[in-house]
């Protein structure tokens, strides 16, 4: 790829993009939880910029990346940067994305439903030769209204280490009674770029007990009690970035 004018992507600081000429479909928050992966990153800010603007989209990339070298708690991360954002920025759709997942299809549409049908955009996985594994998988690529995001109060914030707050914001959707929608599996192609496994991270009797009280839980875990640090906030030229201390109450 060439040096110089393209390699911004005429993005305005922080990673922000609207087209010119039209108004945009949607106003599009996209959060990728982050430690330690740039290569990923790297990867991932190069694929998803072009395709972003192909889709018309108004968008913002957003890095949440978890200081320091404690256990990874995906959810609090992901809730601090949403609610940093909504400080800041004017969105009205908000999309949770790893950062190994790279989209295959480009008519999968980085937009939102309604406030009762999330989108679950990554149903067909490469490493899981494109089949869908669970009925209620919500991890990869999640998309949903803002107002969904804070009906369900965010993500719990007791998942620590690999797992569970995905299958936790499942629940939460059952709860409210608001019903995951996925493209068809020739739409919803992603490649997961290789990496170690963090299953064995994953402790099941934390997990299983936690997601038997997920629906009892929700009001009182997640947006509403999350605690966090900011140790550090910038607008790169390709995203912005937010470092957060989110062992508030552990130490
Ligand atoms: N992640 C990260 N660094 C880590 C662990 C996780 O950046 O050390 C982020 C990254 O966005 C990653 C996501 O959390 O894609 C989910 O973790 P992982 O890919 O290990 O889970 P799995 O592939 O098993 O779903
Ligand atoms: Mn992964």
């Amino acid at each position: 790829m060439s040096k110089a004018a393209g390699e911004n992507f005429n993005l305005d600081p922080g990673g922000h993009w609207s087209p010119r000429d039209c108004a945009a479909r949607s106003r599009v928050i996209i959060i990728i939880p982050y430690r330690d992966r740039l290569a990923h990153l790297t990867r991932w800010l190069h694929h998803y910029h072009p395709i972003f603007q192909r889709q018309l989209l108004e968008y913002r990339i957003v890095v949440t990346e978890q200081y320091g070298t404690g256990t990874f708690n995906k959810g609090r991360i992901m809730n601090a940067a949403f609610l940093e954002c909504r400080k800041a920025f004017q969105f009205d759709c908000v999309i949770f994305h790893d950062v190994d997942m790279l989209l295959e299809n480009d008519r999968n549409m980085y937009v939102c439903g309604n406030d009762t049908t999330p989108k679950h955009l990554s149903p067909a996985v490469d490493k899981f030769r494109y089949k869908i594994v669970f009925d209620n998988l919500v991890g990869g690529v999640l998309v949903m209204t803002v107002s969904l995001f804070e009906e369900v109060n965010g993500y719990s914030n007791e998942y620590w280490g690999w797992g569970g707050e995905d299958d936790d914001m499942w629940e939460r959707f059952l709860e409210v009674n608001a019903t995951v929608v996925r493209p068809p599996l020739a739409i919803g192609r992603y490649k997961m770029i290789k990496h170690k496994s963090r299953g064995k991270e994953a402790n099941y009797t934390i997990i299983d007990p936690l997601l038997k009280t997920s629906r009892s839980r929700m009001h009182h875990d997640g947006l509403s009690n999350s605690s966090y640090r900011i140790v550090y906030k910038s607008s790169k030229p390709l995203y912005t970035h937010f470092i957060f201390d989110i062992n508030t109450d552990k130490s």
